[in-house]
């Protein structure tokens, strides 16, 4: 005996009616039935339901317009796509403390999906779930020692994930990787932080050549000396250098170019000068590093700059800041000037940051819906906060590094002067102890209006972008900051400059 399920008496009673006099009061019947209905008869729609069918009535309807004009593979707009690497300390979602990680997540798969063949590489800080031992082992010399690393590698959304292997990563940070990735605490940095990177542009420079890839369809084979490193910020300052020295001095990768991008230039990877023999490299790089801050150091950035094809930061008035002088562009203004740079504005990964197929907020939405979703969503983090539950209460949420830069310490003081008016704050971060101490201290002090949670979580920062009405960044300075793209992406208003006041 067939089964009878309610989605089955739907659609029979539409079909016999239909075909009766009254086909009206046949499709009310057939609505009527269709809204009681849902979830395999198993309960009323309710609110959230209709919602997030408006929300997913109209991707449906985006879906099929795109499948009538589907976007053709970039390879055929381009003719010839390049071979991208992308060299990283953090790659999102594997390994992040901030924008740095999320750029390395999200640019690649937007490069892939415009023709171009895209390989990220990045260390290994964990147990990866999704990447596979390739066996493909290297040595490179780091300080005096001869180091083996190893590859791991997954392919996902048309981007070869490699990730190198070493203790120098996998033993010191091993378990949560979002506070110690460079030191064992925010703001103390590893001794062999030096070493440590070595290792990852030495690596970096191996892998299209030894990598033997083919999950992508269109390209397949180790990516060849064909390539364009784009190298992220001072840890990777050293691969221009080794390119060089270890290289090209020797005829390989003859073409190979790389851009160097500064996502922020407060961090130049300054060590002691004596510091410059472990690197390896032959004295005449040793100008490029040479840097004098009251002490001879040597600055991996100064080398990335002056070393690389190109420089690229991420925004053009961040490039203009740069040039603007000793403050802004923390002393190597003067370099920047020399060797000119680009500014590109960051982009979000559309995929992580969507309201309408955010995983982690309970209802979804889009432009034409989020009216009606957002004060449920803000109840919802309410609850989840605890804090009272009322949706006409304005939440105003701050997500970030708890340092200097992201002035946490200015919202922790101009507090007072807003907390008496109906609001509520709830505060996301992590950073320097002493200012994880001083956020938890607001919710002592306000326990009906504030919450602090000094933790790095990252389906809690979705939700706060969703639920919140205002998202505050008291920054001191900002490169170019992504949490206001993932504000401005859900509807939610970004309160930069008003707090600026308050300093
Ligand atoms: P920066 O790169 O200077 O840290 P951005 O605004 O460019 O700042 O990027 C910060 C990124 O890190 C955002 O994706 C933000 O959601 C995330 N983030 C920062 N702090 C936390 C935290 N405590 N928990 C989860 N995500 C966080």
């Amino acid at each position: 005996m067939a089964t009878v399920t309610a989605s089955h008496l739907v659609s029979t009673v539409c079909q016999v009616n239909s075909h009766g006099a009254d086909t009206k009061a046949a499709n009310l019947i057939c609505m009527k039935n269709q809204a009681a209905i849902t979830h395999n008869g198993l309960r009323f729609l309710n609110m959230l339901d209709r919602l997030q069918m408006r929300t997913n009535a109209k991707a449906v309807a985006r879906q099929a317009v795109k499948q009538e004009n589907p976007r053709p593979w970039g390879k055929i707009i381009c003719g010839k796509g390049l071979n991208l690497v992308f060299v990283g300390a953090e790659c999102g979602p594997w390994s992040k403390t901030g924008g740095l990680g999320d750029v390395l997540g999200g640019l690649p798969p937007a490069m892939a999906a415009n023709g171009h063949r895209v390989m990220t590489v990045s260390p290994r800080y964990d147990q990866y779930m999704d990447a596979w031992d390739t066996s493909v082992l290297v040595e490179v010399k780091v300080g005096d020692k001869i180091e083996t690393a190893r590859f791991f590698h997954c392919y996902k959304r048309g981007v070869d994930r490699v990730f190198v292997d070493h203790p120098m990563f996998l033993e010191k940070v091993w378990g949560k990787t979002g506070s110690k990735i460079y030191g064992p605490n925010a703001g103390v940095d590893y001794k062999d932080n030096q070493l440590r990177f070595s290792l990852l542009c030495q690596a970096a420079l191996e892998a299209p050549k030894v990598l033997n890839l083919n999950s992508n369809r269109y390209f397949s084979g180790p990516y060849g000396e064909d390539v364009i490193f784009i190298a992220n910020d001072w840890h990777t300052g050293l691969l221009p250098c080794y390119l060089k020295s270890m290289y090209q001095s020797r005829g390989i990768y003859m073409n190979a170019k790389v851009a160097f991008c500064i996502h922020n230039i407060a961090y130049q990877g300054r060590f002691p000068f004596s510091d410059f023999s472990v690197l390896n490299l032959p004295d005449r790089f040793k100008s490029s590093f040479d840097f004098f801050d009251g002490y001879e150091t040597i600055d991996a950035a100064h080398a990335g700059i002056l070393e690389s094809d190109k420089v690229l930061t991420v925004s053009p008035y961040y490039a203009q800041e740069l040039i603007s002088g000793e403050d802004k562009g923390v002393e190597l203004d003067n370099i920047i000037r020399k060797t000119g740079i680009t500014g590109i504005v960051n982009g979000m990964d559309v995929q992580e940051w969507n309201p309408a197929t955010d995983q982690h907020i309970n209802v979804q939405y889009d432009a034409s819906t989020v009216m009606d979703a957002k004060p449920i969503l803000k109840e919802s983090l309410q609850a989840e906060m605890g804090l009272h539950c009322d949706r006409n209460v304005p939440v105003v949420g701050f997500i970030g590094r708890l340092e200097e830069q992201k002035g946490s310490d200015v919202l922790a003081e101009a507090i007072p002067r807003f907390i008496g008016e109906n609001c509520q704050i709830v505060i996301l971060g992590t950073g320097k102890k002493a200012m994880e101490e001083q956020i938890e201290n607001l919710e002592t002090q306000y326990p009906d209006k504030a919450r602090a949670i000094a933790n790095f979580n990252v389906p809690l920062a979705h939700k706060i972008i969703a639920g919140s009405d205002f998202i505050l960044i008291p920054s001191r300075f900002e490169p170019c900051g992504l949490i206001q793209l993932h504000a401005m992406r859900y509807g939610t208003v970004n309160a930069f400059d008003r707090l600026i006041q308050f300093q």
